[in-house]
């Protein structure tokens, strides 16, 4: 045996995975692709879903394990859960994933990490707020903690954790090791193969060279595949498009690196792993072109305030409640029935620079580099310097002083007079008039003037309301907020809300429900979880908690397991 466990994948759930199986005294080896560890929580936001945290106690939050179970279920509508007289469907393990998931983000989740010395920023996020029936889709409250120091920070411990077990000798990493195969005798994982491949010194991101210089074959007892989701894999994405999201747009932006490709869910699925609920991802429709791109068709989320009126290629606005961060799913499924793979953000410069942020690491270099100085002032006194730059540089951008000449660019942007500029300015002026009142029938400006209650979103996130247009009746140039600013937007792949059907030990289930003896899986190949925790549609915040969660949850169960096995003398 080289090793009493291999973990494939080293982004946040294979890390999690391998430093708690060699903290509990296995000899680990983790192997991973590319020249780094990290995977896509570098990238990441750091956002995570806590229920009841004293930052929320702080803020006047009031949440409880039942007010996010009860959003949770809203969002997911698991409705796979048979698939016969008795024999358990896809969303079988998902929904027991789900409450376990839940029960840690209320429970030891915070403590755990606060111990690692993970930290957070003090307000809170309200993302995917959801608007409608106190059952449907969305967080009631806000739930999504910044980890200080973003998607690297979290990454931090577990990275220092691994050092420290890699000068111990209980832990062992290989890089540029692309596993193609599993081994298996008896029906039973006994290993992995694949290739080394060639020394590419790319910078992080960029995808790297695939040429194989030579073979490898390491033998274990138990192998953790977290090899990520399929986000990166557009032909893929496009395969699994499922109709409820109309069809799938012919441009779609990558909101992840290339290497989360899919290869080691077809490396389970070879040795008799089954995939479940891939048609379930979460894309989202606020993806603008990064001016400096860094994997292929690089794409960025703009974290939208509520306020920005989202109109149609056409110039329509949408209907309630699809509204700027409020449910991206079915936000997407309206506009991939529009005929249009684009659509569009209204507002000016005020609401911009205090509504707009951008997801991703190294668009929160502020956050990222836990300066105080530099956060206070980006997010009091915006647009950040990273949004400042898509105003300046980034191609989906326009900004003007009145209302006919952003509709002339906007066109000019598209290349054809889809726009219809009646109907634009018509829905622009109609919202204006209705702050005429603080009270009206405009649902979005009830929803904004309802965020403003909590007080995290009044001082750091929400504009006061305020007329877009001159208030002369007449004129269509901008008013007190500044220029006006349109903003194209396009759909950007994320997550893998599907992936290898695990039960609670995170063991890899056959088709039959019966495990494949030796093999796991975590983080975004298990579906975070089950096959798919998330359902439908997700709170956020849920992914890196849940890579965290299921790495967790297979270590510990793959632990046990060889240890009952050794003392079997199996
Ligand atoms: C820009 C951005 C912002 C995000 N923000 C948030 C956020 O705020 N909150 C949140 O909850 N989530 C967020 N996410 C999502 C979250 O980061 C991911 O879901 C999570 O990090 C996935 O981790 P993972 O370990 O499962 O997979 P990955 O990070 O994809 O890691 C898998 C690793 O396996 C390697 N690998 C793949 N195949 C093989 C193979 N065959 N052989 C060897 N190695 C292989 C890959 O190279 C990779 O390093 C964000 C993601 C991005 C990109």
């Amino acid at each position: 045996m080289d090793a009493d466990a291999i973990v494939v994948g080293g982004g946040l759930a294979g890390l999690v995975a391998a430093t708690e199986m060699a903290s509990r005294g296995l000899r680990v080896l983790l192997l991973e692709q590319e020249p780094y560890l990290g995977g896509q929580a570098f990238w990441s936001f750091g956002g995570l879903f806590l229920v009841d945290s004293p930052e929320q106690r702080r803020l006047g939050i009031r949440d409880s394990l039942e007010l996010a179970r009860t959003d949770w279920f809203g969002a997911a509508a698991f409705d796979r859960e048979e698939e016969g007289p008795k024999a358990p469907g896809p969303d079988h393990w998902a929904r027991r994933f789900a409450e376990s998931y839940l029960e840690f983000a209320a429970s030891e989740k915070r403590a755990w990490l606060t111990s690692l010395g993970v930290r957070f920023f003090p307000v809170v996020g309200w993302a995917e707020r959801g608007f409608g029936l106190a059952t449907g889709h969305g967080n009631s409250v806000p739930r999504f903690h910044l980890v200080w120091g973003t998607g690297p920070g979290l990454l931090e411990p577990f990275l220092r954790r691994a050092r420290v077990l890699e000068e111990a000798g209980r832990l062992r990493v290989l890089l540029r090791h692309r596993v193609l195969s599993l081994l298996q005798e008896g029906g039973r994982v006994t290993g992995v193969e694949g290739e080394v491949l060639e020394p590419d010194p790319v910078p992080r991101g960029v995808p790297s060279s695939r040429r194989g210089v030579a073979g490898f074959r390491y033998q274990a007892q138990a192998v953790v595949l977290a090899t990520g989701g399929i986000g990166g894999n557009l032909d893929w994405v496009r395969e699994v498009w499922p109709e409820r999201l109309g069809t799938p747009p012919k441009r779609l932006l990558k909101g992840v690196p290339d290497h989360v490709d899919g290869s080691g869910l077809r490396v389970a699925e070879a040795a008799g792993g089954r995939l479940v609920n891939l048609d379930r991802m979460w894309h989202y429709p606020e993806g603008v072109n990064n001016h400096t791109p860094i994997w292929t068709q690089h794409g960025i989320r703009i974290l939208p305030g509520p306020s920005p009126l989202w109109v149609d290629a056409t110039g329509r606005r949408l209907p309630p409640p699809l509204f700027p961060g409020f449910d991206a799913l079915s936000t997407l499924s309206y506009l991939r029935r529009t005929g249009f793979d684009w659509s569009w953000f209204i507002l000016d410069l005020k609401t911009l620079s205090k509504e707009f942020a951008l997801s991703g690491s190294e668009q929160n270099p502020d956050l990222t580099g836990k300066s105080w100085i530099k956060v206070l002032r980006n997010r009091l006194f915006g647009p950040s310097p990273s949004v400042q730059a898509f105003l300046r540089a980034g191609q989906d951008f326009i900004l003007a002083e009145n209302l006919s000449e952003l509709m002339r660019r906007m066109n000019a942007l598209v290349g054809e007079e889809v726009l219809d500029p009646v109907r634009l300015e018509q829905e622009v002026r109609a919202r204006d008039l209705e702050l005429q009142n603080p009270f009206g029938k405009d649902a979005q400006l009830a929803a904004v003037f309802m965020a403003r209650r909590y007080l995290g979103d009044r001082f750091l996130r929400v504009a006061k309301p305020h007329t877009f247009l001159s208030v002369f009746p007449s004129g269509s140039n901008s008013g007190r907020g500044g220029p006006l600013v349109a903003v194209r937007l396009w759909t950007l792949t994320r997550k893998t809300l599907g992936g290898l059907w695990t039960d609670l030990k995170g063991r890899v289930l056959k088709a039959s429900g019966e495990p494949i003896p030796g093999l796991y899986a975590a983080g975004e190949a298990a579906g975070f979880g089950g096959g798919g925790m998330h359902g439908y549609k997700a709170l956020e915040g849920t992914f890196l908690g849940g890579c965290l969660f299921s790495g967790l949850v297979a270590a510990r169960s793959a632990a046990l397991w060889l240890r009952s096995g050794v003392m079997d003398g199996g």
